[in-house]
């Protein structure tokens, strides 16, 4: 018999031990008190109401038909005279208690019930039925054998949401959840909880830790990038997976947020699947270090605009350039804007940013030395709001610089995420702004744009630049030119390294070229110190 069986039978025998050994003592003490005739006989309903009250009804009739027995026809009415019950008397006792026991238990067992079925809905997803993240949160003692915890979330899996709504969203759910429990079911070391929408933690207690995980894993990835048949409606699903190993000392929640950690990592670098590691948690430093020392930085003048001259391909003058954000710190060394720009953007600093690139440019577009230039400047999407614009145009107007020689360069990112984003680059280009994409090339490039907003520059990529050498390349580039040309829109090759690609730029007849063969981006003396 093992450890949970022998521990499940003395759970169920205590309580009969218990309830025996009472009534018997109060058996006996209705005896020497006299007989059932007393008012001690009373006594034999404490064991039946304590057993049932906290076993329930069946261990409580066991133990109220004991009792009733115990003083049943063995029992005088009397001692002395010694004068026994009839067979009524003590049967209708027997009943008495019985229906007592059954009522009491009955009882009882509603109401554990009621608060299992509670407990259930804590921990439980009413949903799908699967455990929840507080069923793990609730675990606070480390397991004993080793424990795996993958967090698994559908990529994009709002955009579901905000596609089909919510009732239809409310059934991708189930069916992927049912999909997951299905593909789980022949490992029995694994247990699924939901967390929120389609975020999913797998936990794994195994005796072979990796074989097992690498068995899970396996059989997860084939529902991985696949169709699942939602209603009768075939939905495509993709995630991605980060894995958490667990220390021998940590509990279950330990395990999720470095599980979580992972996942946050997949999606950063584009992978499937990522293993936890301490490293992880240094980049997760980093950002919050640059979300929370920006405005310091802004403020000890670390920030500064770096300008990169644009030439035009005809004369190979500069006709104007771009400002670039650079951060510099205190022992000199920089933090690159790849890498804060895009924390920024998850929070309000970015405005910040913006505007005070904005002010570098404003004052440059006033310097002597700039004079008829343009001045290009990096717009994210959450800088498209009515506030920000406002402002943008008010400065603008203050300063006396013709709206013209500010570009706004704004990314894919920026015309597909940003609500109302027509009518903000409208009323931009009615104010005489110049609005260019940038990036062009890298997302989806679609030309449908140029039809629906107002676009004057088009910036090709670097990436699509450094491919002109080749003939399929130079094919692509060479249509792109010819599209721009139709619709009047200026072209601007980006990363120009040497003499080659400004040659294949004239060749293309691109526009305007800007590279490290004709600058570098060097920080302009508005804020030098
Ligand atoms: P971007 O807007 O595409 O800027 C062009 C990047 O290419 C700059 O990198 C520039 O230094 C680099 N570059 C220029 N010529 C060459 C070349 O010939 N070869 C190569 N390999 N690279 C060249 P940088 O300055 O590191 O900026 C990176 C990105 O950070 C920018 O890409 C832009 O997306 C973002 N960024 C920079 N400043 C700002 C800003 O003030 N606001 C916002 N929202 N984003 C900014
Ligand atoms: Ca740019
Ligand atoms: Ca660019």
């Amino acid at each position: 018999m093992d450890a949970v069986r022998i521990q499940e039978y003395r759970h169920r025998l205590l309580p009969i031990v218990i309830g025996f050994v009472l009534s018997v003592l109060f058996a006996g003490f209705v005896y020497y008190a006299g007989g059932t005739s007393k008012v001690y006989t009373n006594l034999m309903y404490i064991p039946i109401a304590l057993i049932a009250s906290i076993y329930g009804w069946k261990l409580g009739v066991v133990v109220a038909l004991f009792s009733g027995l115990l003083i049943g026809p063995f029992m005088p009415i009397t001692v002395e005279p010694r004068l026994m019950q009839t067979p009524e008397n003590w049967i209708v006792r027997v009943l008495v208690y019985i229906a007592i026991a059954y009522l009491i238990g009955f009882v009882t067992d509603i109401s554990r019930k009621r608060s299992l079925e509670i407990a259930f809905l804590f921990t439980h997803d009413s949903q799908t039925g699967l455990k929840n993240y507080d069923a793990l949160r609730q675990e606070l003692t480390p397991p004993e054998q080793p424990t795996t915890i993958i967090s698994l979330t559908v990529t994009n899996y709002e955009e579901y949401l905000g596609f089909f709504g919510y009732e239809f969203f409310q059934k991708i759910i189930s069916e992927f959840s049912k999909r997951l429990s299905e593909v789980l079911l022949p490992f029995h070391e694994a247990e699924l909880y939901r967390y929120y929408g389609l975020e999913f933690a797998i936990q794994i207690t195994h005796e072979d830790e990796e074989a097992s995980t690498e068995r899970i894993l396996g059989a997860l990835n084939m529902l991985n990038e696949k169709t699942i048949l939602a209603g009768e409606v075939p939905v495509y699903i993709e995630f991605r997976m980060g894995i958490a190993t667990m220390n021998p000392n940590e509990i279950p929640l330990d395990g999720m947020r470095k599980s979580m950690v992972a996942l946050r990592f997949a999606f950063k670098n584009d992978l499937k699947l990522a293993r936890y590691s301490e490293e992880m948690v240094l980049s997760y430093k980093n950002t919050v270090t640059i979300a929370s020392s920006f405005q310091e930085a802004l403020e000890k003048n670390h920030i500064k605009a770096a300008f990169q001259t644009i030439h035009s391909t005809g004369t190979g003058k500069a006709i104007g350039g771009e400002l670039l954000a650079r951060w510099i710190r205190d022992d000199g060394s920089r933090i690159n804007p790849d890498e804060f720009v895009p924390v920024l953007e998850k929070t309000e600093l970015i405005h910040n940013l913006t505007s005070f690139m904005i002010d570098c440019g404003l004052a440059m577009a006033k310097m002597k030395e700039y004079r008829n230039w343009f001045i290009s400047i990096n717009f994210s999407p959450t800088d498209f709001s009515e506030k920000c614009i406002l402002s943008l145009v008010k400065k603008v107007k203050d300063a006396g610089v013709s709206p013209s020689r500010l570009h706004i360069e704004i990314t894919e990112r920026v015309l597909l995420g940003v609500v109302n984003i027509e009518s903000h680059l409208d009323f931009l280009s009615r104010h005489g702004f110049i609005i260019v994409i940038d990036d062009f090339g890298t997302g989806f490039s679609s030309y449908r744009y140029v039809a629906d907003f107002p676009i004057d520059v088009i910036k090709i990529d670097r990436s699509l630049v450094l491919k002109a050498n080749t003939p399929k390349g130079f094919g692509l580039v060479k249509s792109i030119v010819a599209f721009c040309r139709e619709f009047k829109i200026t072209t601007v090759a980006e990363g120009v390294e040497n003499k080659e690609y400004a040659d294949i730029c004239e060749a293309l007849q691109i526009d305007e070229q800007q590279g490290y063969f004709y600058s570098k981006p060097e920080i302009i003396s508005t804020t030098k110190e």
